[in-house]
């Protein structure tokens, strides 16, 4: 992804060889969740290519303790500063430098020894530290896709202003990034986005109503953390990606289509102007776009299990049902709208997962607030980075205060 355009490929990058390739030192922000887990898992399976140089969580101290004692990062932050000291006791003895909170977050990214920030973190508190690697001129592998849905344009400028790489860890993003190298010069007719359709594809609201948060939480592919999968089964996080893509790749609405293909096989694909299409596919495991974010140019030998065709006898496609889902329409009407819209509606969805996974509202009314919020909070067609955070703070507190007996 380049930071010199807002299309992938700077003609800049000079393609190494596997065998030049140099030790990357990369920062993982967020590194007990559940992209931060496989990236470590990558880092183990190839001690010879990644150093974990900073690893970070955000009350899970007895993980990070233990990743660090694994791992020997040169510094750890634990975003819960109440836990400092317990982390600090236990791996002073080992050297490795300890911080705490959200300060602490935005300047270890730029520490002179990091070549490469992966930002795992969930939510609204990966902008911050993601802005600040940008400046610090670090490239960049972007999972946390709500940093680039609060902040597109402010953070794709700034990573164009500093020359800064931005990879894409999410698999839909990957996938187009990967169909894209050696097509810099052509321009994208469309994308399409495929979506699993989540554990509800195929039902209609009445029977949505009732759903539980434990049946919200098996996803029939992937196994990922609990925020991205209610999203899943929501499809916000649908929308969340093609908000995602737009400012990747440079996009407008009507150049991404968004398809539910139940298999997860196929990734997503490109259409370029001439009609061709191409897909990436391989078997669902995010290990593989963590794997091509870090190792960007390189494919890095794996001995993961491959792709079966004789497995998968047929792989389908349907439209998405934006009226059972509608947080998806939701999403796509905030990208259309810009401005402040897509950062309100990322708030007001925050806020909704957070109550739906503490059983205080219903599936259903995940979307009503969110549209609450979003008919709420006053729009801004040019927010700065302090107006982005007042609107995202008045949008939690509207989607707070949208049904008091929620709070009680
Ligand atoms: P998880 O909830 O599993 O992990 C989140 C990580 O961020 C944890 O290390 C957590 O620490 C830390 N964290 C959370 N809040 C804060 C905070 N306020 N300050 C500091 N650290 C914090 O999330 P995922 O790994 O599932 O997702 C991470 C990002 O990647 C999300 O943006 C998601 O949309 C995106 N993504 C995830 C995919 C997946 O397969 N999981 C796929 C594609 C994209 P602690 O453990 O201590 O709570």
């Amino acid at each position: 992804m380049s930071g010199t355009g807002s299309r992938p490929g700077n003609p800049t990058f000079a393609p190494l060889s596997y065998a030049q390739a140099t030790m990357e030192r990369i920062a993982i922000l967020g590194s007990t969740g559940s992209i931060g887990t496989q990236a470590l898992e990558v880092v183990r399976e190839h001690p010879d290519r990644f150093q974990a140089e900073v690893l970070t969580a955000g009350t899970n101290a007895e993980l990070l303790v233990e990743q660090a004692l694994e791992f020997k990062p040169n510094a750890v932050v634990i975003g819960d500063v109440a836990q400092l000291d317990r982390v600090k006791d236990a791996l002073f003895p080992a050297g490795i430098k300890v911080y705490a909170g959200a300060e602490a977050l935005a300047q270890v990214v730029a520490m002179s020894d990091v070549d490469l920030v992966l930002t795992a973190l969930v939510g609204f508190a990966g902008l911050r530290p993601t802005l600040a690697a940008i400046e610090a001129g670090k490239t960049i592998a972007l999972a946390n896709k709500e940093t680039l849905v609060v902040a597109g344009e402010l953070v794709t400028k700034a990573a164009q202003r500093k020359g800064v790489n931005i990879y894409p860890v999410d698999s839909e993003h990957s996938a187009i990034f990967q169909c894209l190298v050696g097509e810099w010069h052509n321009p994208i007719e469309k994308i399409v986005l495929t979506a699993s359709g989540g554990p509800f594809r195929g039902r209609t609201r009445a029977e949505l109503a009732n759903v539980t948060r434990a049946q919200a939480l098996k996803h029939p592919n992937w196994d990922m953390g609990a925020k991205i999968t209610i999203d899943s089964a929501t499809l916000m996080n649908k929308g969340l990606e093609a908000i995602e893509a737009k400012w990747l790749f440079g996009l407008r609405k009507d150049q991404i289509e968004i398809v539910v293909h139940p298999q997860s096989i196929i990734h997503s694909m490109v259409q370029f102007r001439d009609g061709s299409m191409k897909a990436q596919m391989g078997l669902p495991d995010m290990k593989l776009p963590i794997l091509y974010a870090m190792a960007y140019p390189d494919r890095v030998p794996t001995t993961w299990p491959r792709f079966d065709f004789a497995a998968y006898p047929a792989l389908t496609f349907e439209a998405p049902d934006l009226d059972t889902f509608r947080n998806l329409a939701l999403a796509l009407e905030a990208m259309e709208r810009g401005g402040n819209a897509p950062c309100v509606l990322n708030a007001a969805n925050e806020v909704a997962v957070e109550l739906f996974l503490q059983d205080r509202i219903g599936f259903l009314e995940m979307s009503d607030l969110v549209a609450h919020t979003l008919r709420t909070v006053p729009f801004d067609a040019a927010p700065d980075l302090a107006a982005l955070i007042a609107a995202d703070a008045e949008a939690r507190q509207v989607a707070r205060e949208h049904m008091p007996a929620w709070n009680s």
